[in-house]
């Protein structure tokens, strides 16, 4: 996936990638069926059904607790009315936990639910006056000892649905009003991995691209010809590199305009892509189809089997997102949809959100991707408490690629790594001992031990050698210092909320004046707080006197205080114009993608 955060990672949805593993038809040989209805979309309400045939005394029903993000977010908390009939009488509902059901009965059970949603983007599911988008784990009961049966999906909307909105599309690719289009998965897993689009939704094939790549599009602010030119760049380049296509149909659900926030959510035969417009695209694309492979084929032990019911603790997120995010940014640039200077400030860009986060000094690549679960949390997010796996592990992929070239005289690359995980892994679908089976593949071939590099760098936190590393490639690491003033706190902002101070720097002199986390701001400096602190702050210099009237527990108080100064470090990635032959070859290597012997003098 990728989150456009405070980061700048790159958070992925899901789309309906259901026609890949689902085979469109009539057929009623599933053994569990859904109906989902969509009627009233200004109620926010799927109405579910769940025909679940074979029953003797009792069926267990749950909900996924997470799904798209690794977070538990506890879709059950959204559904309301469970009921059920056993046969044609009314069955006991019993609820065992927060996310499990048992109904007791025999022979076929039916139940029927509605699950709210209306949350924008990829990471979650809506119902509204525009469309539907159904990331189906987020509203599907699962039978838990039968999730391994074939199981078919039906989509209920009628002609009023959207009539308002022009034509009516689904990712079934059927228009025209009271129908029901019916999905078929082999499992209840299969069929949790393909999200679906409903609505007035633009379609069309990538030109060129085999096997096919299908495009549906929600929203506007984007326009065919970009759209369909940098996927297809995406795509060729991504193929090539990984030898060939791992499926036989291939989706992109994209949602732009203003509304749609900005991430990615991958799937097996899909992705779910949402952003402003579509001059954020290829950044997205690029990393959710290199998903294909890495951590949808190319999986880690230790999410497998999933489970979907509490967090499942994993070291190798640096790997399937980080180094994903290296695949995303070679693909841009070797696809020519970057310029080489693009992919150097990018990669500078990447350094410097690690290098200033004061967790960076205590926190491995490994620690970050076992916390995952606690972004969710806005102050795990903050500087002091973490770094992003995202980052950690898009520059460590930078600097193996690196070192592999130099190792052996540019004959091979981290490409290499990842083909040979492929074979062994992806293709034997046998799943891959976090970075224990990156450095051992590493390591093959490169052809030397890179044991101290990942146990200091990818299990430790020793700082990373960029300069001697970025050297062998012909490149110089800049840095340049820049002081700006600082607010000594961080400002917090629920939707249609006031403004709340978050954590207070404790050396700060916000804290000295007696701001305290909590505190509700009434007014900043007599007007009202911005809501764009940043840009506030860049208009102002440090020395500068800060007025705030903020209330704590129904006592409304004044707060003033000089703002601090910072000092910020920012890097540059550039070529080092006095480079050798080989460092020349390897840099040329790397933003081509390309090895050739190198004659070392
Ligand atoms: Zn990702």
């Amino acid at each position: 996936m990728t989150f456009p955060s405070v980061r700048s990672r790159l958070l992925l949805p899901v789309s309906l990638c259901l026609f890949l593993t689902l085979a469109i038809g009539s057929s009623t040989r599933a053994t569990i069926q859904y109906t989902v209805g969509l009627e009233h979309p200004e109620k926010h309400l799927f109405h579910v059904t769940m025909v679940i045939p074979g029953v003797t005394g009792e069926v267990t029903v749950r909900m996924a607790a997470w799904n798209a993000l690794y977070q538990v977010r506890d879709f059950s908390s959204r559904v309301q009315q469970v009921e059920a009939v056993a046969g044609s009488e009314k069955a006991l509902v019993e609820k065992v936990d927060k996310q499990t059901w048992r109904i007791k009965g025999t022979g076929t059970i039916k139940i029927s639910y509605a699950v709210y949603w209306d949350e924008a983007g990829p990471f979650a599911s809506q119902l509204n006056s525009e469309h539907a988008f159904i990331n189906p784990a987020m509203i599907l009961f699962y039978v838990p000892l039968r999730r391994e049966e074939d199981v078919s999906l039906s989509v209920i909307f009628s002609s009023s649905t959207w009539s308002a909105q022009g034509p009516l599309w689904t990712s079934l690719f059927v228009s025209g009003p009271n129908h029901a289009d019916m999905f078929t998965a082999p499992s209840y897993d299969a069929l949790a991995d393909g999200p679906i689009e409903v609505g007035k939704i633009e379609r069309f094939e990538l030109p060129g691209v085999t096997p096919a790549v299908t495009v549906v599009i929600h929203g506007d602010n984007w326009s065919k010809k970009r759209v369909e030119e940098d996927l297809k760049r995406i795509c060729i380049y991504e193929l090539k590199l990984m030898e060939g296509a791992p499926f036989e149909h291939y989706m992109f659900i994209l949602h732009f305009g203003k509304g749609a926030g900005g991430g990615g959510m991958e799937h097996m035969n899909s992705t779910a892509i949402s952003a402003y417009s579509d001059e954020y695209l290829p950044g997205l694309a690029a990393h959710e189809f290199f998903h294909l492979w890495n951590v949808k084929r190319i999986r880690p032990a230790t999410l497998e089997p999933v489970d979907d019911t509490k967090e499942q603790f994993t070291r190798s997120l640096w790997f399937a997102e980080g180094v994903t995010n290296t695949y995303g940014s070679f693909t841009l640039v070797r696809s020519g949809i970057w310029s080489k200077e693009q992919f150097y400030a990018d990669l500078g860009e990447q350094i410097t959100e690690l290098e200033g986060r004061p967790a960076n000094r205590w926190q491995s690549a490994e620690q970050s991707s076992l916390d995952a679960w606690f972004e969710k949390y806005p102050l795990y997010n903050q500087p002091e408490y973490s770094v992003s796996y995202y980052t950690k592990g898009q520059v460590l992929g930078n600097l193996l690629d690196i070192l592999i070239r130099d190792r052996t005289g540019n004959e091979k690359s981290l490409d290499d790594v990842l083909r040979s995980m492929n074979t062994t892994f992806a293709k034997t679908g046998e799943s891959y001992r976090d970075s224990l089976d990156v450095q051992l593949t590493t390591e093959s071939v490169a052809g030397e031990s890179f044991q101290e590099f990942f146990r200091k760098y990818v299990a430790g936190t020793e700082p990373f050698p960029y300069q001697p590393i970025l050297g062998l490639a012909g490149l110089t690491l800049r840095t340049v210092e820049h002081r700006k003033p600082a607010l000594g706190f961080f400002l917090e902002h629920e939707p249609n909320g006031p403004f709340v101070v978050g954590a207070v720097d404790s050396e700060g002199a916000a804290a000295q004046a007696g701001l305290r986390a909590g505190d509700v701001i009434v007014n900043w400096n007599g007007a009202e707080a911005p809501r764009r602190v940043e840009r506030w702050l860049q208009e102002q210099k440090a020395g500068e006197l800060l007025k705030l009237r903020v209330r704590r527990e129904d006592k409304e108080m004044t707060i003033e205080f000089r703002l601090g100064e910072i000092k910020e470090t920012f890097y540059q990635v550039v070529e080092d114009s006095h480079a050798g032959e080989k460092a020349r070859h390897i840099r040329e290597g790397m933003l081509r993608g390309e090895t050739s012997a190198v004659l070392v003098h």
